[in-house]
């Protein structure tokens, strides 16, 4: 999307430890106009798919999933991070890797909130390992529930999370795929992607 592509030239941070900061329109400010043109693209990319829910992580998914949504009509989810898990069964737990905290978290969803009926588009902010997007298919395979696709807003395309997600056969749709980028020049080099806008 050539939008959020100019917005990240513009816009985004090269960090040291390949950490890109988007912190002035997606994780701290958030550009509810872009997210709503990201929305857009999603539908478009995912019109075939009957989705009826979607799922994201806290915290920095939820804002993208909200104006999203509102392009699909359906209710968002959001994976909780727990400090401890209650193992009462009311809910479906897994574990997730943080990329940027560097520690791994226990995520919970109600077992209310996710079951074998639902048709699931995952959203999330980035895709770096795939360690979030990875619990996340975990919890809606837990609930036999469906993965119909995954959004992304950015993806960073040298590491290894968009091929170990499409490797299982799901459809990922990153809006933006940062094929390399330089901390020490802030050059960022972004992969063609003919398909989408
Ligand atoms: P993964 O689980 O795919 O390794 O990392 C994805 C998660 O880590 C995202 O939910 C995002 O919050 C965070 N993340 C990973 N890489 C970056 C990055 O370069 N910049 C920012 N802002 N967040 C990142």
């Amino acid at each position: 999307m050539k939008a959020l592509e100019e917005r990240i030239r513009r816009d985004g941070i090269v960090k040291e430890g390949n950490v890109l900061k988007v912190d002035s329109f997606i994780n701290h400010q958030m550009d509810v106009d872009l997210f709503n043109e990201m929305g857009e693209e999603f539908k478009r990319l995912f019109a075939d798919k009957p989705i009826n829910k979607i799922l994201t992580i806290e915290a920095s998914g939820i804002g993208i999933a909200c104006i999203v949504a509102q392009h699909f009509h359906v209710p968002v989810v959001f994976a909780k991070k727990a400090k401890s898990i209650n193992l009462d069964g009311e809910s479906y737990t897994t574990k997730v890797q943080s990329f940027t905290h560097k520690r791994v978290y226990d995520v919970i969803v109600s077992k209310k909130y996710l079951n074998e009926d639902d048709h699931i588009l995952i959203i999330d902010d980035f895709l770096a390992n795939g360690c979030a997007v990875n619990g996340l298919i975990d919890l809606i395979r837990s609930a036999g529930a469906t993965v119909e696709g995954v959004g992304i807003a950015v993806e960073k395309g040298f590491q290894d999370g968009g091929a170990i997600i499409r490797g299982k056969g799901v459809q990922v749709e990153s809006l933006a795929i940062v094929e390399s980028m330089d901390a020490s020049t802030g050059e960022i080099v972004f992969r063609e992607q003919p398909h989408q806008s």
